[in-house]
């Protein structure tokens, strides 16, 4: 598969480059934005690692240049300034993902494997807050980077906790979008779902604002 890599650090594009192509990915790399706007408009590629800090255009306006051609080929993007800001503006930008350097080798790898399997089933992307993952397509939820076996009942609250986010949620809601009309609507349930899903992340991301709901804050700079 082939891998277009756009990273300027000669020396990270290097140990990337080898890193790849010792999983088998055939990788062209290049050093400024113009270069990669160009290659990623007229060529194809099975999924592009961009760098956003580069010479000339920075990478978030070649990956928007690409989105508005029309290019969906998945993008992971790096970068060293790993605020939730700028994932947030990546991922509006168009990114499949983010990863923040300084990175494990190993890590890239399996995050780029991710998006390109995920970029054939068009799924959601994945949603990040705080320590807290959760991936909609492998159905699957990890905290710093753990993954945290959760129940259907339990991943299907914090899925929709967390697309909600910033938002309180008032319980009323949540059993609307757990339980089907012929299941047993106890909004004890929902306290007591929310109780072991607390547990089991481990996490402080659910907070309780009695006598409206559930909320899951937004992070604010970080
Ligand atoms: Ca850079």
């Amino acid at each position: 598969m082939r891998v277009l890599l756009v990273e300027d650090d000669a020396r990270i594009a290097a140990a990337v480059a080898v890193t790849l192509e010792a999983q088998g990915y055939r990788v062209e790399t290049v050093a400024d934005g113009e270069t990669a706007w160009f290659q990623g408009d007229v060529e194809d590629y099975a999924a592009v690692v961009l760098d956003l800090g580069l010479p000339g255009m920075d990478g978030l306006a070649v990956l928007k240049r690409w989105r508005e051609n029309g290019r969906t080929m998945p993008v992971l993007v790096l970068s060293a300034r790993g605020t939730w800001k700028e994932r947030v503006e990546g991922i509006d930008a168009g990114a499949d993902d983010y990863l923040p350097k300084p990175f494990e080798p190993a890590e890239l790898i399996s995050r780029l494997r991710a998006i390109i399997r995920r970029s054939a089933g068009h799924a959601r992307p994945v949603i990040e807050i705080g320590p807290v993952s959760l991936d909609p397509r492998a159905m699957r939820v990890t905290v710093d980077g753990l993954p945290k076996p959760l129940s259907p009942q339990e991943y299907r609250l914090l899925d929709y906790l967390m697309l909600q986010a910033g938002r309180v949620v008032p319980a009323a809601e949540l059993i609307e979008q757990l339980y089907g009309p012929d299941d047993d609507r106890d909004s004890n349930a929902i306290e007591v779902l929310i109780g072991r899903l607390r547990k089991k992340l481990g996490v402080e991301l659910i907070e309780t604002r009695r006598g409206f709901g559930y909320t899951i804050a937004v992070p604010v700079g970080e």
